[in-house]
């Protein structure tokens, strides 16, 4: 019998024996010790099961890993250090120089920096589209070259939100997996794995840890994509390692292939881990994640409701509401609500906007976002005000647009405090 996705929260990943302690524990130890020098090796050449040294793989991350794996239904899964290790190592795990991949422009700023600068540097070149495009026009894109499609559920900060039928089979049609960055829905609202992605992250900064105390990422991997019935195009995956004496990895690890690899290449060479006491405090808030989210997903509901019928409000984007552009996308993929964050701007643009935001009390502005505290964010004056109004737009962020999430709060209190700063506008 398989347990509902609110036990799962609770029951899954940290399985203790008889006398162990009945929470996770935090390994906090670099090492592991073994009786022979045989035994270490075998755990150095993958012909045995162990942990040696914190950097390849730890007991606390793992339980959590394991846990979050199982929320998403997916086969393997991986801690990283951020979100950004988790989205780097899912693209350059199956991407070296020369290769190709496209994204859809409305994803994180970070996340569009790492693909188009960074990589960029790397030899990998990613080609940014509009995810709203139909299909054939998006088919495009799509190179000999190309080995992977990159989305956000739901994007920050705009909040729009991914056609997952749409993008699978793109991906899948030109023999290429789709990864998904399911970070703001959390597998609670959606598991881009029954919709037909291959491969999941998470910067678990956001809503998993949940109160704003520890940065964090995760890859899950579903196991469902084929990586030798297309050979040539992941030869990383398909021929033998020879930093691990001709391992073939889709060939020995099945299902594990792509995570195996990625913790023995990517986790050896570059050491994004997640420290075991941040995993310790991820797994706490991934017991309440339930509850947490449903009751993000009815404040923000209240708020978007009260924004959309206020004079001086100019527009509210939030997936949510009947009047959203995304309506019936939310309604097929996030029956259950989307998130608590929604995007606004008020009449007047940018300065009115930044007027606006200063009278709000109870509401904090910060860069973080998706925790039990409210809390906002213009992105034209903080995370991307080195663009002018004409770049943002081409960025598709609306130079008044405000990223509000929604906290845990009481919703009269959010409602109140946004009531009074307007108010305060003329
Ligand atoms: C925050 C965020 C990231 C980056 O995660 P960090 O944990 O800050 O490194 C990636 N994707 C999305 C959707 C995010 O919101």
């Amino acid at each position: 019998m398989a347990n509902r996705i609110e036990t799962k929260c609770i029951q899954e990943g940290w399985k203790p024996e008889k006398g162990a302690p009945r929470q996770l524990p935090i390994y906090q130890s670099t090492t592991f010790k073994y009786d022979t020098s045989d035994e270490m090796g075998q755990l150095f050449d993958l012909e045995a099961e162990g942990y040696f040294y914190t950097r390849l793989q730890n007991p606390t991350n793992d339980a959590v890993a394991a846990k979050i794996c199982a929320l998403e239904g997916g086969a393997a899964a991986m801690l990283t250090s951020s979100g950004q290790a988790a989205n780097f190592y899912a693209v350059f795990n199956i991407c070296e120089a020369g290769d190709h991949f496209i994204a859809s422009s409305a994803i994180y700023g970070g996340t569009y920096n790492l693909f188009g600068v960074t990589m960029k540097k790397m030899g990998i070149e990613c080609t940014f589209v509009d995810q709203d495009l139909p299909e054939e026009e998006l088919a495009q894109y799509f190179r000999p070259n190309t080995k992977a499609v990159f989305g956000e559920t739901i994007t920050n900060p705009t909040v729009s939100i991914f056609d997952f039928e749409k993008f699978a089979r793109l991906a899948h049609s030109h023999g290429v997996p789709l990864i998904v960055d399911n970070t703001f829905a959390t597998p609670i609202n959606c598991r881009p794995f029954e919709w037909g992605a291959d491969i999941v992250t998470h910067s678990t900064t956001k809503y998993m840890d949940g109160h704003g105390v520890g940065v964090g990422g995760c890859i899950v991997d579903s196991g469902n994509f084929d990586w030798l019935a297309h050979k040539d195009m992941y030869p990383g995956l398909t021929t033998p390692d020879e930093s691990y004496h001709g391992i073939v990895y889709a060939e020995k690890f099945g299902k594990g292939a792509y995570i195996t690899k990625a913790t023995a290449q990517l986790m050896r060479d570059f050491g994004s881990i997640q420290s075991p006491q941040n995993a310790f405090y991820l797994n706490l808030g991934l017991e309440t994640l339930h509850l947490r989210v449903k009751r993000h997903c009815e404040n923000a509901l209240a708020v978007a409701r009260f924004l959309e019928k206020q004079e001086k409000v100019a527009w509210v984007n939030y997936g949510d509401l009947e009047s959203s552009q995304y309506h019936g996308l939310v309604t097929k993929y996030l029956p259950n609500g989307s998130c608590g964050v929604l995007a606004f701007a008020i009449k007047g643009g940018r300065d009115t906007s930044v007027k606006f935001m200063d009278q709000l009390k109870l509401a904090s502005i910060v860069t973080h976002v998706a925790d039990s505290k409210t809390c906002l964010l213009h992105p034209a004056s903080h995370t991307h005000r080195q663009l002018s109004d004409e770049q943002l737009r081409a960025a598709g962020i609306a130079p008044d647009l405000i990223r509000f999430s929604v906290g845990l709060e009481n919703v009269e209190d959010i409602i109140a405090d946004l009531e009074q700063a307007l108010e305060q506008i003329s």
